[in-house]
């Protein structure tokens, strides 16, 4: 059996492969297995090595019941691990509420986008907001496989966000909220100091540097007690057929029929803008607003996460390896070779100058410092911000692109403490990773106590895991 990621990047080999109809059914095979590496998947919509399985593979897409309940005056979910975001939200809205954060796609599983730290913007990931964790793994004693209900302590903020480390996630309990209405409306900005600035009037506010162009569209957003717009439908069918299709196609056209970088240059520098409709306000419910199809079209991506402090410093570089990498800059400016040359990268630069022409607005998310241990956004201090390249080449044809990620993430993190998201392309060796969480111990320690064996992990987490000062963690 073979199976393949939304990116087709990442090819699964499982030496068995089951979809289980309930948790019964989850421990029996557990134990039919004890002793061989098992991973659970979702859709797999990850492109990093989080999702890798050889050994057994569990697909929880029928554990997928939501039920509600409350904690003092909190609704709370209860949701099986298989169940999808928009399948989740449906049930929600029939009860007039809706999740805190959003991702900008909805075909996520529960359990898998809690576990690479799925988020939106303006808000913490989605793993802050998670307050318990059903889990099946092996008893330490007699080695059958048991339930675990994960909800308080280190254990839970290693459950909020796993990769997939600590067992089978069956059920995740969930804080819901109310429904919202959110207003939006695009507007241009040269300078990035005064997108920041809006951001007091816009705290949910998404905004892209425009590539070839070089300027900020911000995608001003906010909560509103304001009714839905009467035109909130012809929005919803602009968006549709204008951004998400009409200029995807557009993209595609350029990246992989035309192949002519001058062209893909112009088209950014003048073309795209217009397809974005200035101070258009709309309110609408924020389950339609905050989301797109951004999985209409293949892709691959990489996501950077960097504190607030760094954003604009990183931002600067990166339009300078952008214009290295598609061929119009030969150099960066002095300061930023400077660093390059102290890192010791510069032939990595040089190894993909006029290699990658990049062909997506860069699109910058605030998220919020999440309670938990290693999902991107861990850790009290300043807010993030996750800023990601896209590409739309061909998958036979992303050599470039890769070369450019694997740099931004090797100087990026070394230069801003900037942070890969787990679920995306995720180039750092091991020991650059553990560097980047002050909490990491903790997660391996976590991971030690609940899979002493390591049966629950693949070759990455194994490696992720694994550590010369020694943890007490095994692998099989
Ligand atoms: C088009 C597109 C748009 C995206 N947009 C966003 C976005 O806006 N924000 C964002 O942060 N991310 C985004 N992502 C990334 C995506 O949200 C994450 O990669 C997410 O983890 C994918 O969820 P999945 O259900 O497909 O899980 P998978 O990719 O299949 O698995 C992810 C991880 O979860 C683990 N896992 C899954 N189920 C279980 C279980 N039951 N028990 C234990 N472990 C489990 C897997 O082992 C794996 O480690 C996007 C991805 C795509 C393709």
């Amino acid at each position: 059996m073979q199976l393949e990621n939304f990116g087709q990047n990442q090819t699964l080999q499982p030496s068995a492969a089951y979809t289980p109809a309930d948790e019964a059914e989850v421990l029996r095979i557990l134990d039919r297995h004890r002793g061989q590496q098992v991973r659970a998947i979702g859709r797999l919509h990850s492109w990093s090595d989080a999702i890798l399985a050889d050994g057994v593979l569990l697909d929880l897409r029928r554990l997928n019941a939501v039920e509600f309940g409350s904690e003092g005056d909190q609704l709370v979910a209860t949701v099986g691990a298989g169940c999808q975001i928009k399948r989740l939200l449906k049930e929600l809205g029939s009860k007039g509420a809706t999740l805190p954060s959003l991702g900008l796609i909805t075909v996520q599983t529960v359990a898998g986008a809690i576990s690479t730290g799925t988020h939106g913007s303006g808000r913490h990931s989605m793993s802050h907001y998670v307050v318990g964790v059903r889990l099946a793994r092996y008893d330490s004693v007699g080695g059958k496989a048991v339930i675990e209900e994960v909800s308080e302590g280190l254990a839970l903020e290693a459950a909020r966000c796993s990769l997939g480390s600590l067992g089978i996630i069956l059920s995740v309990r969930i804080r819901c909220r109310e429904q919202y209405m959110v207003e939006e409306h695009f507007r241009e900005y040269p300078l990035l100091s005064d997108v920041l600035q809006a951001q007091d009037s816009f705290p949910i506010q998404q905004f892209y540097l425009i590539p070839w162009r070089w300027s900020f569209l911000a995608q001003h957003r906010r909560e509103t007690d304001a009714a839905r717009s009467w035109h909130a439908s012809l929005y919803r069918a602009y968006w549709l057929v204008v951004m998400d299709y009409g200029l995807h196609l557009l993209i595609l056209f350029l990246v992989r029929w035309a192949g002519i970088r001058s062209l893909v240059r112009i088209t950014f520098r003048s073309l795209v803008s217009i397809f974005v409709v200035r101070n258009w306000r709309v309110a609408d419910r924020s389950s339609s607003m905050l989301v797109m199809r951004h999985d209409a079209f293949r892709h691959i991506e990489i996501e950077l996460f960097v504190r607030r402090n760094r954003l604009g410093d990183a931002l600067r570089y990166a339009q300078e390896v952008l214009q290295v990498a598609g061929g119009t800059e030969t150099a960066l400016s002095a300061e930023n070779q400077a660093r390059v040359a102290a890192l010791g990268m510069q032939e990595d630069l040089a190894g993909f100058h006029n290699k990658h022409c990049h062909h997506y607005p860069i699109c910058v998310r605030r998220v919020l410092p999440d309670d938990t241990l290693i999902s991107m956004a861990s850790g009290a201090g300043e807010d993030w911000y996750a800023v990601s390249f896209i590409s739309y080449v061909r998958p036979n044809k992303r050599a470039g692109f890769l070369r450019f990620a694997e740099f931004m993430a090797g100087s990026m993190s070394r230069l801003f403490e900037a942070r890969p998201h787990w679920g995306k392309v995720c180039p750092l060796d091991p020991e650059e990773l553990r560097s980047l969480y002050p909490r990491f111990d903790d997660f391996r320690s976590t991971c030690s106590t609940f899979d002493p064996n390591g049966v629950f992990q693949n070759r990455w987490t194994a490696a992720l895991l694994d550590s010369d000062a020694g943890m007490g963690v095994s692998h099989t």
